[in-house]
């Protein structure tokens, strides 16, 4: 079944703090690092959209307000 609405993340605002990613019961949210081997700016990635479902425990758990519940099509 379809989430009623999937987390955005605006990755510029993003601190990598990962509460989101303690946050998340399915586990579909995780931190990445901008460049390979985990060096630079590290920001939380939905990395698996389907496994989500739109309970959004991300957007009330990030201190920094930069998660945006949104409605998909259809
Ligand atoms: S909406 Fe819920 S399931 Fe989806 S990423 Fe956020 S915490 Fe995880
Ligand atoms: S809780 Fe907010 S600031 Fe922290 S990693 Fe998640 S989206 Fe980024």
């Amino acid at each position: 079944m379809k989430p009623p609405a999937l987390p955005v993340i605006d990755t510029d605002r993003c601190t990598g703090c990962g509460r989101c990613v303690a946050a998340c019961p399915p586990h579909v949210l995780w931190l990445e690092a901008e460049r390979p081997n985990g060096w630079g700016k590290k920001t939380a990635v939905l990395h698996d959209a389907v496994g989500c479902t739109g309970c959004a425990k991300c957007y009330a758990v990030c201190p920094f307000e930069v998660i945006s519940m949104v409605r998909g099509e259809g």
